[in-house]
């Protein structure tokens, strides 16, 4: 392979692909294409931590000397333009092609637009980038009324991070509840209770049908019901969208993401898609998905090198995400959508509890706030295709953990 590999995107999938190809021990060279022009950087602080101190870093992915010292040629600032699949070659900003053996599309996602009357307003921002988290820190700092358009994870971990820096917030969102079918109900009013204590204002089932502004910046967010909200700051964060317009018009197969099998194989083998932008049959549940976690994006990056390196083995990751929303953690383990019954263990008044989901008295899934013990417990027993039956969960922690290990000693034993 003399052209070797080139990774198109370098985030969170595109650089584990790289260090994952060295570290499988392949020695071509390995070229990782990304339009930004940081050094590929840690996506989860910026709506957590960044966002709300002037002087916080960037946390890199990888120190500069990863790069160098693994011999992986980062070549940041450019934008793939054009694949040509038969050719095998990129075309890039700039005018200059670029041959490849292997391609890994690692794409991602980027927020959703909104169609709204004064979206193009100076104030009206998304957060998806560093350059987007800078620009939300700097008008933070001239804002004193945030408007928050979508109750989903990245808007309530927004909300919370700009409330206790200090500003006035309102999250919008359109349905009747928060975190839309991420999350059961008990954990999303959960949720809501505990921003609002802390003084965000949630407003639910209601829409903004305009923006107005003054001297071209955002002042104020109208809602559907008519009522005005003062803002100098409106972020929309409403969902996003796989980037595959690049692997489309090269005539890759897509649906609801760059559709790839468990090696992470595109319509055409010789290109690989991972992490937000790859959507695939998942070996848990049987239901076609796109993930949009850490998790997903290294795993699959990892699975991707070794396909390349010709192994066969298929994507089995057990699925998790966390999300930081003021003094909530919230832990996921498993895909839960589908469950017909759950067990709580612990306290909501402590805001310490978990929710384990079943369905037909299989474990679907852990939904965990502060109780870290729970999500790690899980992630070993999805992991060793262990389902403790529904009321065991009551039996707390240890007892769990010695079903799961005798499970393990004997598998047909401790399952009968
Ligand atoms: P990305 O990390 O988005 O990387 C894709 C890269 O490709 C980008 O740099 C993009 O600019 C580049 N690119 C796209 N097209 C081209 C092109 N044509 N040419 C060159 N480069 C291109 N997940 C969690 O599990 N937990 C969290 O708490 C969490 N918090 C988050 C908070 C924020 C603010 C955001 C934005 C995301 C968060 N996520 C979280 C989601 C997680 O960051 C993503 O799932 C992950 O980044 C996906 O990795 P990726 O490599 O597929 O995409």
């Amino acid at each position: 392979m003399k052209n070797g590999v080139v990774i198109v995107g370098a985030g969170h999938a595109g650089v584990q692909a790289a260090a994952s190809l060295r570290e499988e021990g392949y020695d071509g060279p390995v070229i990782l294409v990304g339009d930004e022009s940081e050094l590929p950087y840690h996506k989860p602080p910026l709506s957590k931590t960044f966002i709300k101190d002037q002087e916080a870093k960037p946390q890199p992915l990888r120190g500069e000397a990863f790069y160098t010292g693994s011999t992986i040629d980062y070549r940041p600032g450019i934008k793939v333009e054009r694949i040509d699949a038969a050719g095998q070659r990129l075309e890039i900003s700039g005018g200059g092609m670029l041959p490849f053996d292997r391609l890994i599309l690692a794409t991602g996602s980027r927020p959703r637009v909104l169609p709204l009357p004064g979206v193009d307003l100076a104030g009206v921002v998304s957060l998806r980038s560093l350059a987007d988290a800078r620009l939300i820190r700097e008008l933070s700092a001239q804002s004193e009324d945030v408007v928050i358009l979508g109750g989903g994870f990245i808007g309530l971990e927004i909300a919370a991070t700009l409330k206790a820096a200090g500003r006035k917030v309102t999250v919008v969102e359109a349905v009747d509840r928060l975190l839309g079918r991420a999350v059961a109900p008990v954990i999303a009013s959960h949720v809501r209770q505990r921003l609002e204590a802390s003084g965000v204002r949630i407003l639910t089932g209601t829409t903004i049908s305009r923006l107005e502004g003054e001297n071209g910046r955002v002042s104020a967010a109208v809602t559907s019901s008519g009522e005005r909200l003062p803002a100098q700051m409106v972020i929309i964060g409403i969902g996003v969208v796989p980037n595959v317009e690049l692997a489309q018009a090269a005539g890759i197969a897509i649906a609801n993401g760059i559709r790839v099998d468990q090696q992470m194989r595109s319509s055409v083998p010789e290109i690989l898609a991972i992490g937000d932008a790859a959507s695939y049959r998942h070996w848990f549940t049987g239901a076609d998905v796109r993930l949009e976690s850490v998790q997903n994006a290294t795993d699959q990056a990892r699975l991707a090198a070794r396909t390349i390196l010709g192994h066969a083995d298929a994507f089995a990751a057990v699925p998790w995400f966390w999300s930081d929303i003021g003094d909530m953690k919230l832990q996921m383990v498993g895909l839960t959508s589908g469950g017909d019954s759950h067990v709580v263990l612990g306290d909501l008044g402590e805001n310490r509890f978990s929710i384990y989901h079943y369905a037909a008295d299989r474990l679907l899934g852990i939904e965990s706030v502060n109780r870290p013990g729970d999500h790690m417990l899980g992630r070993k027993m999805l992991g060793a295709g262990f389902s403790p039956p529904p009321q065991s969960v009551a039996e707390g922690p240890d007892g769990l953990k010695a079903a799961l290990a005798a499970f393990q000693k004997e598998p047909a034993k401790a399952s009968a």
